[in-house]
């Protein structure tokens, strides 16, 4: 069973395997996270994008699905880009946030990945209230058939950290 830690801090600094970036469909960058993950592992993980963009992913990473980079100059041996969904009080899209977890942990067994950091995706820009999000990824990392052996949350914010200390209480 995989081990679930929480830490409360910026995921540019996590000693792991592997840590998921809250990545937007065109893998391009952006803000959050991502902005974060690219200033910090240097233009190596951008151009492992644009390549992506100019072969599988012609039309940028879909939403729930997850790929992974190297980590440039980051702690960490890889980034795994996961989209997540933008919330909506009219269309329930919680399978989509739950298929970014399963899907980020599909490849880190793929690339052999045992620590992954995760970052709260699409509790920032994405809109998706911390609590709900917290629920879903919880129970998404525990219901996984995985070879990874530690999930580390890393919330940015004491909302988000004590929405993920909640659900593993
Ligand atoms: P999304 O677009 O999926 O909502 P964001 O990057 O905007 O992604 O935000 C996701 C979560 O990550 C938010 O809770 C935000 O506060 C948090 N966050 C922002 N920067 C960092 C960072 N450097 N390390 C960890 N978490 C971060």
């Amino acid at each position: 069973m995989v081990t679930i830690r929480l830490v409360q801090g910026d995921i540019t600094e996590q000693s792991a395997d592997a840590v998921v970036n809250a990545a937007n469909s065109s893998l391009l960058g952006g803000g959050g996270v991502d902005g974060a993950i690219h200033r910090a592992g240097g233009p190596e993980i951008l151009a492992e994008c644009r390549a992506l963009r100019a072969s599988r992913y012609g039309r940028g990473l879909p939403v729930g699905q997850a790929v992974a980079t190297t980590a440039g100059r980051l702690p960490a041996r890889w980034v795994i880009h996961t989209v997540g969904p933008v919330f909506s009080r009219e269309e329930d899209r919680s399978e989509l946030l739950a298929s970014c977890h399963r899907e980020s942990l599909r490849i880190a067994d793929e690339i052999g990945a045992r620590t992954v950091a995760f970052p709260a995706v699409s509790t920032g820009v994405y809109g998706w209230p911390p609590e709900d999000a917290a629920r879903i990824a919880v129970e998404t990392v525990r219901a996984a058939r995985t070879s990874v052996e530690e999930v580390r949350f890393v919330l940015f914010d004491e909302r988000a950290y004590r929405a993920f200390a909640e659900r593993l209480d």
